[in-house]
């Protein structure tokens, strides 16, 4: 992600509430604070046999338990004015 388009999408993107971004060593990520829809009390998965292929490609061999995500993060934006204000640093043209 490197357009001004994508930075205008994320920039959407947190505006909503729970909804922050990061850049770590692979790419730019939403970081996602609210609960899923389907996760129920016992702690298992409401559509496990159908559920999205991101739930399926995640590896339990590395857990945010053990160690803070946001240790690998190399940016990190909590809200829209904070993302506001690298994007006008990152494009000149911002705004225009
Ligand atoms: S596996 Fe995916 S769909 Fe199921 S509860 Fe967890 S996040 Fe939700």
């Amino acid at each position: 992600m490197r357009s001004k388009a994508d930075f205008e999408h994320l920039l959407w993107q947190v505006l909503h509430e729970g909804i922050e971004a990061y850049k770590d060593a692979d790419g730019w990520y939403l970081l996602i604070s609210t609960r899923c829809s389907h996760l129920q009390k016992n702690g298992h998965c409401e559509i496990y046999d159908s559920r999205p292929a991101i739930c399926r490609e995640y590896n339990n061999d590395w857990c945010e338990y053990d160690a803070p995500a946001e240790e690998g993060f190399m940016l990190h934006f909590h809200s829209y004015e904070q993302l506001l204000t690298y994007c006008k640093k990152r494009f000149k043209t911002w705004g225009q």
